[in-house]
């Protein structure tokens, strides 16, 4: 029997080399523990519309451009309910246009109060810096917000190597154009070389939309929704029953490693390194 290699065979490739790149989302995931500030800024602006929104509803949408997330938060159908029974039709461009107007000052004049980095950012940073990996970052912020950000992380000792914002793309998460514009600023390749960390579901999807390896942080952010403190001060019994529904739900979303916060980050690059010297792709 005779084998012939163009119609029986296809070869495929695969990349061994190190990782070259953490992305890192900025709210929950390296600063403001439990994702507060654009969460009790919706709450503010949406009250101001007359609907109040309970900061659950708030959180739904997270991680998307925040004018996105505001019309969003009008699609959540007990929201809606409350708006047409508050102002006789439902909400439209306009009206997402006009909290999006008051959303901005505000949340800009409240950031700084939430800017605290998340306990082990700077140790986790500084071990990527020493295997040389570039650092990226993204954001459903806007460039005002985010300059904030930036200044005050810088204050504390973080500064990422390239930061791109919802504003500075066509699209925000889920789609992977943040993370593309910090692959090619960063000028590293391939895509398999690189890691995405967040606390949200969408930039989860957002890291996996790029074709990178992605990380969910299940406590420090978005989906627990509580300050450093308020966790603290939890028993263990509470702690494990937000485990137990985050978890399977960012491995759900198809992410690769879910973890607590940044603080636990170095296994899994360790681990990401072995699978590609494996051959291994995300
Ligand atoms: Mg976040």
């Amino acid at each position: 029997m005779q084998f012939t290699h163009e119609r029986e065979f296809t070869y495929s490739r695969a990349y061994r080399g190190p990782v070259r790149c953490v992305i890192f989302d900025w709210a929950g995931t390296t600063m403001d523990f439990g994702c507060m500030a654009p969460a009790v800024v919706f709450c503010k602006v949406f009250e101001k519309a007359g609907v109040p929104i309970s900061l659950e509803e708030a959180r739904i949408p997270m991680g998307a451009h925040k004018k996105v997330h505001i019309g969003l938060i009008c699609e959540i159908p007990s929201v809606r309910r409350r708006w047409v029974d508050k102002h006789g039709n439902e909400p439209t461009q306009a009206d997402v246009d006009r909290m999006f107007a008051d959303f901005v000052p505000m949340q800009e004049a409240c950031l700084s109060d939430y800017s605290q980095l998340i306990p082990g950012t700077l140790e986790v940073l500084a071990e990527c810096r020493k295997r040389g990996y570039k650092i990226g970052s993204t954001s459903g912020y806007l460039p005002g917000m985010l300059a904030i950000n930036q200044a005050d992380a810088k204050r504390q000792g973080y500064v990422p190597d390239a930061t791109f914002g919802a504003g500075d793309v066509p699209r925000g998460r889920p789609f992977a154009h943040m993370v593309l514009r910090n692959i090619i600023e960063l000028d590293v390749s391939p895509v398999q070389s690189v890691v995405k960390v967040d606390d949200t579901l969408t930039g989860i999807e957002e890291g996996l939309n790029a074709g990178c390896w992605a990380i969910g942080l299940a406590i420090s952010g978005n989906e627990v929704g509580v300050p450093l403190d308020e966790w603290n001060a939890f028993s263990d019994e509470v702690k494990q029953k937000h485990r137990d529904r985050i978890y399977p739900t960012m491995y759900q979303r198809g992410a690769h490693y879910v973890i607590d916060s940044i603080a636990d980050l170095i296994p899994c690059l360790d681990d990401i390194e072995v699978r590609l010297k494996r051959g291994e792709k995300p």
